[in-house]
């Protein structure tokens, strides 16, 4: 298990070449846009310069990074020698579906393929590619080199052999991981995702500012991030999907606070585009 490649170099799919790379894998990062690879190229630059400058990594492993990197818009170059394929596209069932179609037909028989989605049914997703069994989530988090865990979903008809060889991967990118059984939403992003909803919810009643709900959680209830940054981390459109996800399938509870819907529609995205419930604009200029 040498070659990873890794479909979507959004927010998590450069942060997961950059671990998989920093680890020893040979890697091969894709994406259909050729704006969103060139950012995840500067993205990965960057990270490895300051993680080196702080003596977080040594300048050898900087080295390696690039060297064990590739950069593509050819989804079958990404994964004509994979051993593990990663996706991390749009929380889109359609769209994820499609890409491992495309996998499916240029991937390697015995390529494991998994799906890092935050919400999804790795059952439905593994079930339209031919090896259902060769299917799982690998569910990273944000920031990934400095995020500690990987929750490991099973699909329906994954094999043990298939977990063990993700959590062996994970082991090797230097990540803690747990398993978990399929559910929307999994442990985590249930969890988040209500508490995230939750804040956004108090700031649109006007219980309290965005920086004092934030305050509130972090030094009230030791959270090391407000959930109002949180949601600016993940991407406010991408925690939009994974609440109406979640909606559909578990109900009330998750129904999408209306703030975070006028946000999305306005274009605040939160930290990726500049400005969401924080305002990110000096940072990126
Ligand atoms: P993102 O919007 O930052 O990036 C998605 C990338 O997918 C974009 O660069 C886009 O160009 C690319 N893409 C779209 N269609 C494509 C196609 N057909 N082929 C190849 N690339 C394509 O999204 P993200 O936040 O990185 O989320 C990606 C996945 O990871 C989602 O399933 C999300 O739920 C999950 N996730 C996100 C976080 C987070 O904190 N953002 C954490 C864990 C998991």
């Amino acid at each position: 298990m040498n070659h990873i490649g890794v479909i979507g170099s959004g927010t998590m799919g450069r942060g997961i070449a950059y671990q998989a790379a920093l680890s020893g894998y040979d890697v091969i990062l894709q994406d259909i846009s050729k704006e969103a690879i060139e950012q995840a190229k500067n993205y990965i630059h960057d990270l490895a310069a300051k993680s080196a400058e702080k003596g977080y990594i040594k300048s050898d492993q900087q080295e390696l990074i690039h060297s064990n990197l590739v950069y593509t818009t050819d989804i079958s170059v990404a994964v004509k020698e994979a051993d593990v394929v990663i996706e991390a596209v749009l929380e889109k069932m359609d769209l994820k579906i499609e890409i491992f179609k495309q996998v499916n037909e240029f991937a390697p028989a015995h390529a494991i393929l998994a799906t890092n989605t935050s919400t999804m049914s790795p059952t439905e997703i593994g079930a339209t590619t031919k090896h259902p069994e060769k299917f799982v989530a690998m569910h990273f988090f944000n920031p990934v080199h400095r995020m500690k865990l990987i929750e490991i979903i099973r699909g329906m008809d994954t094999s043990d052999e298939t977990v063990k060889i993700i959590k062996s991967v994970a082991e090797r990118m230097g990540k803690e991981s747990v398993e978990v059984n399929e559910f929307p939403g999994f442990v985590t992003s249930r969890m988040n995702c209500i508490i995230g909803n939750e804040a956004m919810n108090m700031l649109m009643e006007g219980v309290a500012s965005a920086e004092d709900i934030d305050k509130a959680i972090k030094l009230g209830l030791n959270h090391p991030m407000g959930p109002l940054e949180m949601a600016d981390l993940v991407g406010l459109d991408s925690r939009l999907r994974n609440m109406e996800y979640l909606y559909y399938h578990l109900g009330e509870k998750y129904r999408p606070s209306p703030l975070l819907t006028k946000y999305v529609k306005s274009g605040r995205f939160g930290r990726k585009s500049g400005q969401g419930i924080y305002d990110y604009s000096a940072e990126r200029s």
